[in-house]
């Protein structure tokens, strides 16, 4: 069918590769591009020898040039931004001058400032459509499944959602005191910052980690959550008419909660540069050093993430609520492509979302979030490629939960 580059080598990229090779009959050929070319290179000779067409390239993505360059000789059908946050937007550059596709699983962040906001991707949308490219934005889980749970709760079982809560419950254990399940510097940054939800079309802020709720998550079992900003809370809100209210929850450990603060009270979490021994250094970059890599905590990690959405709503003028999740096991996913199941339930969905672009699925011109498309081919491919879901129309709803001891003096 065609030919995607994939920008990034580590662990959601690594994902991802793997299911493209899965997927040869839409991915005939793939170039891995990557700041340090040697991880790139490791992929390859991993996967090398199947039907997929396999090459590697050295790329600094924050540099447009060199981006378009790269994209002039590989010719691809769709670039996979797979790298972090920060090379959002010279990858879009490099896309419109050379009139490719783009997709990518987590919105624009300025390196200076924790910002997670869509306005910087968003603002791409005429210059995508009179190119005659798709930008497809957010395509991991959450990120990406949770788009796509609330866009087939609408087509399917909703005449207006009016509520929808996001829980995100990892039951994995690694083992360590303290290690981040992705990117550390990107993870800490999204924890730390103030927790923010929508309600009434207007954001509600709360200090980090201050609303607490208790759930039994089926095949987990009970966990502490907390309500977090996550940048699908800013497109669904957008996206999903008549909505009332957004919220969105993710489990911690006391232990990964502790050592936070801890980390957070000496200062190892800023991300204001500081002056050591004549060079400047950014604590959470040295922090990100000094923390297990993410790659290494697969082959430790046991347990089963659970990720859904709660929707409660109308339909044919009944109160209506329907729960959807996936149910992932780390050492499946580990057995089948060497990562833990954080890496793995988002490298499958942006496998899957850049199918949908290459095979026409949701091909239109602009920019757009996953909610924006017909989800019904995207479920069917989760069902496929290893993210099965499940239906629940009688679950039990936050609401419905007793209010928790609040956490803020995580910030203190
Ligand atoms: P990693 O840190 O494991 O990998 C990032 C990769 O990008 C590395 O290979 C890194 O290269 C490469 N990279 C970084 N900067 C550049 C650059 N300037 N030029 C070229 N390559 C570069 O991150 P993850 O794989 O965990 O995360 C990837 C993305 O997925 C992130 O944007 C993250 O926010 C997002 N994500 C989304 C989720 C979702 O559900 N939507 C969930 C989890 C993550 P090098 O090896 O040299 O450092």
């Amino acid at each position: 069918m065609g030919k995607a580059l994939i920008i990034g080598a580590g662990g959601v990229a690594s994902v991802a590769v793997h299911k493209c090779v899965q997927n040869s009959e839409v991915f005939e050929e793939i170039c891995i591009a990557s700041r340090t070319k040697s991880k790139c290179d490791e992929l390859k000779a991993k996967l090398d020898g199947g039907k997929t067409k396999i090459t590697t390239a050295q790329v600094d993505a924050d540099n447009v040039d060199e981006l378009i360059a790269l994209i002039n000789e590989v010719k691809p059908d769709i670039v996979m931004n797979l790298a972090l946050p920060y090379q959002d937007l010279t990858i879009m550059d490099a896309c419109l001058a050379t009139k490719t596709n783009y997709m990518d699983t987590a919105n624009y962040e300025p390196e200076d400032t924790a910002k997670f906001e869509y306005s910087w991707q968003w603002d791409y949308k005429e210059r995508f459509e009179k190119a005659g490219i798709t930008a497809l934005l957010g395509s991991g889980f959450d990120p990406g499944v949770t788009g796509v749970f609330s866009a087939y709760a609408l087509k399917h079982y909703f005449d207006e959602i009016e509520y929808i809560d996001i829980l995100d419950c990892n039951g994995g254990d690694h083992g360590y005191p303290f290690a981040t399940n992705f990117n550390p510097e990107i993870n800490i940054r999204e924890v730390s910052a103030n927790g923010r939800y929508w309600e009434n079309g207007e954001w509600i802020e709360t200090k980090p980690m201050e609303i607490k709720r208790v759930y039994d998550f089926k095949e987990v079992g009970e966990k502490d959550m907390y309500l977090l900003y996550h940048e699908e809370l800013e497109s669904l809100a957008k996206n999903i008419p008549g909505l009332k209210r957004i919220r969105f929850f993710m489990t911690f450990g006391q232990s990964y909660l502790t050592h936070l603060k801890a980390l957070e009270n000496v200062g190892m979490t800023s991300i204001e540069p500081i002056e050591y021994e004549g060079k400047q250094i950014i604590p959470l970059q040295f922090l990100k050093a000094v923390l297990p890599d993410p790659a290494s905590l697969g082959p430790r990690t046991v347990g089963k993430t659970n990720i859904g959405c709660i929707f409660k709503g109308k339909k044919d003028g009944q109160d209506k609520t329907y729960y959807v999740y996936n149910i992932c096991d780390h050492q499946e996913c580990f057995k089948e492509v060497g990562s833990q199941a954080i890496s793995y339930t988002t490298g499958v969905p942006a496998m899957i979302g850049a199918a949908m672009v290459m095979t026409g699925k949701w091909n239109k011109p602009g920019v757009f979030n996953v909610e924006e498309f017909n989800p019904d081919p995207f479920m069917e491919e989760l069902n496929k490629w290893g993210l099965p879901w499940v239906e629940d129309f009688n679950p039990v709803l936050v609401d419905e939960l007793p209010e928790e001891a609040k956490q803020s003096e995580l910030v203190r």
